[in-house]
C-alpha cells in the first residue's frame, strides 16, 4: 500500500527527471518540452461477452516524438490508469534514448483483469481494443509500435498484429506494427527472455568494475551472491533464472501476489515456476518458509534485490528497512522518488529501471528491424563465415601434417569455432553489447561529476541530453 505522501508514479518520475535537469544547461523551455506527455488518448469500447455488453477502458500515451515511430508496451492490469501510462511512456522515451534504440516513449493499458477471461474473449477485447488504436495510427509500423508488459505476452502481440493486417491489407510492413510477437508470426529468437536477459547482462556489467562493486560494499562476482526477486513473471523469472543458472548467484526469496517463499539454500527458479504455474501463487511450495505478506522478504538480508513486479513497491513505509546494498530496477518505477532519496541516504546502489530493464525494447528493436528488412538475421552470412573459419582449420592442420607432426584441434574448441551465429546468438550479442555501451555511458557520468552521486541521475543525464540535441537538430 503507497503512503499517503507518496507522490503519485507519475509525479515520481517527474520528480526524479526534475533532480537531473537541474544539473543541465537547458535551452530554455526544452526542459518543460522534454517532461511533458504530448497526448494521451482514452478509449471506451464495448465488446459482447457472456450474453451482455462489457464496457472496457483502454489508454495509449505518447509521451515524445522526437523519434518515431514512438515504443513502449501495453500492459493488462485492474491498476492501469492515466497517470500510470503517462509515467511509463515518459520512461520509455528516456529508457530508447539511453540504450540508442532509435524511438520516442509510448506506452498503453486496458484496465482488465486477464485471469478473469476465457482466451477466446480476450482474443475478442484485445482484436476491437486494436481496432480503435489502429484507426488512429496508435498501432503503426511508422507511427506507434507497442509491445508485450505485465499481462500480455506473445499471444496478445499476434492477434494485435493479425488484426493490424486485417485493417492494411497491402501493407507490406504490416508485421512491424506490434514487437513481442511469436517466432512463426514475425517475432525473433529471443524476445521473451530478453528484458530478464538484459537485467543478467545489466548485473554482469555492474561486477565487472570493481569500483562500482565497492560503492554497493559488495565484493567479489555475481557468483554466490544472495538474490531476492519480486514477481516471478516473464521478467522477474528470466532473470532469476539466468542468474541462479549461468552466474552461480542463490535466489533466496522470491515474492508473490499471494506471498514469499524463502530459502536460505536457494530456490530452484524453473521448479517453482512450474509450482506458480500449476497452483497460483507460491503457497503451498513445498521447500522455504511461506509467509502471506511476502512484501517483507523485500527487507530480507540479501546481497541483491530485483523488484520486478509492479511499480511503488519500495516507497515510504518500508525504505528505511530495506537491507539489500544493491537493487537492481527489472520492473518500471518499484522505487518511488522519496524512497530513492532514503536508500541513497543509506548507500545504497539503484541500478535505475530505464537502464535495467531496457532489454525487452532493445530486442524488440531488433525484431521491428528484421520485419522491416523481412529477413531474419544471420541468413545471408552464417554459413559463409563457418566456410571462412573452416579453412582456416583445414589450414592449420593441414600444415602440421606437412611438417611431420599430424595433430588437430581440440574437437570442442573446432565444434565452437566453426559453428556460425545464428539469430538467438546474434541478438544476445547485440543485447549485451548494448547493455555494456549504456552502462558504460552512465557510469562515465556517475563517476566524472562530483555533483551526480547515483545511477539514476546520471542514467537521466545521459538520456535527457540525447532527447534534447534531438529536439534542438529539428530546430525547437
Ligand atoms: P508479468 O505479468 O509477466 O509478471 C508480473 C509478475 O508479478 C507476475 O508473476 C505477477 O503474479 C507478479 N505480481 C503482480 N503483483 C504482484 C505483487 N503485488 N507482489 C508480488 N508479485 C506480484 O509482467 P512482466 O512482463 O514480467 O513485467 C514486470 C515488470 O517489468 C513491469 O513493471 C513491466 O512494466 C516491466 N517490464 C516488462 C518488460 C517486458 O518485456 N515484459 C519490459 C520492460 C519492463
Amino acid at each position: 500500500m503507497i503512503n499517503r505522501k507518496e507522490p503519485s508514479f507519475r509525479e515520481s518520475v517527474d520528480l526524479m527527471f526534475n533532480r537531473a535537469v537541474a544539473l543541465m544547461d537547458l535551452a530554455p523551455g526544452l526542459e518543460e518540452k522534454i517532461r511533458v506527455c504530448n497526448a494521451t488518448y482514452t478509449v471506451r469500447f464495448g465488446v459482447r461477452l457472456r450474453g451482455e455488453v462489457k464496457t472496457f477502458t483502454g489508454y495509449r500515451s505518447v509521451h515524445s516524438e522526437h523519434m518515431e515511430p514512438v515504443k513502449g508496451g501495453i500492459r493488462y492490469s485492474l491498476g492501469v490508469n492515466q497517470d500510470e501510462v503517462e509515467a511509463l511512456a515518459a520512461l520509455m522515451t528516456y529508457k530508447c534514448s539511453l540504450v540508442e534504440a532509435p524511438f520516442g516513449g509510448s506506452k498503453g493499458g486496458l484496465c482488465i483483469d486477464p485471469r478473469e477471461y476465457e482466451e477466446h474473449e480476450l482474443e475478442r477485447i484485445t482484436r476491437r481494443f486494436t481496432y480503435e488504436l489502429a484507426k488512429r495510427d496508435l498501432i503503426h509500423p511508422s507511427q506507434n509500435v507497442p509491445a508485450p508488459d505485465m499481462g500480455t505476452g506473445e499471444r496478445e502481440m499476434a492477434w494485435m498484429a493479425d488484426q493490424y493486417a486485417r485493417m492494411n491489407t497491402t501493407d507490406i510492413n504490416a508485421k512491424a506494427c506490434v514487437t513481442g510477437k511469436p517466432l512463426n508470426a514475425g517475432g525473433i529468437a529471443g524476445r521473451v527472455e530478453a528484458t530478464g536477459r538484459g537485467v543478467q547482462y545489466a548485473l554482469q556489467e555492474f561486477f565487472r568494475h570493481p569500483e562500482d562493486i565497492a560503492k554497493a560494499g559488495l565484493s567479489g562476482t555475481l557468483e554466490g551472491k544472495r538474490v531476492v526477486v519480486q514477481g516471478l513473471g516473464n521478467v522477474g523469472y528470466h532473470a532469476a533464472k539466468f542468474l541462479t543458472q549461468e552466474d552461480g548467484a542463490k535466489v533466496i526469496a522470491v515474492i508473490e501476489r499471494d506471498g514469499g517463499i524463502l530459502d536460505e539454500n536457494g530456490l530452484d527458479i524453473d521448479d517453482l515456476q512450474a509450482w506458480i504455474a500449476k497452483h497460483g501463487g507460491v503457497d503451498g511450495y513445498p521447500s522455504g518458509k511461506y509467509i502471506k505478506d511476502g512484501s517483507k522478504y523485500l527487507e530480507a538480508d540479501c546481497d541483491i534485490l530485483i523488484p520486478a513486479a509492479l511499480e511503488g513497491t519500495i516507497n515510504l513505509d518500508n525504505a528505511d528497512r530495506i537491507q539489500a546494498p544493491l537493487i537492481i530496477e527489472a520492473a518500471n518505477g518499484p522505487v518511488t522518488a522519496g524512497a530513492d532519496e532514503i536508500l541513497r541516504k543509506k548507500g545504497c546502489v539503484i541500478i535505475p529501471d530505464m537502464y535495467a530493464n531496457a532489454g525487452g525494447v532493445t530486442v524488440s528493436y531488433f525484431e521491428w528491424v528484421k520485419n522491416l528488412s523481412h529477413i531474419r538475421f544471420g541468413r545471408m552470412q552464417r554459413r559463409q563465415e563457418e566456410s571462412r573459419h573452416q579453412l582456416v582449420v583445414d589450414q592449420l592442420e593441414g600444415l602440421s601434417s606437412s611438417m611431420g607432426d599430424a595433430w588437430s584441434l581440440d574437437p570442442e574448441f573446432k565444434e565452437k569455432y566453426l559453428r556460425g551465429a545464428d539469430e538467438l546468438q546474434l541478438v544476445r550479442s547485440g543485447l549485451d553489447d548494448t547493455m555494456r555501451v549504456a552502462y558504460q555511458s552512465m557510469r562515465e557520468v556517475w563517476h566524472s561529476r562530483d555533483d551526480v552521486t547515483d545511477l539514476r541521475t546520471a542514467a537521466y543525464l545521459v538520456s535527457i541530453g540525447k532527447v534534447a540535441a534531438s529536439y534542438q537538430a529539428k530546430g525547437l
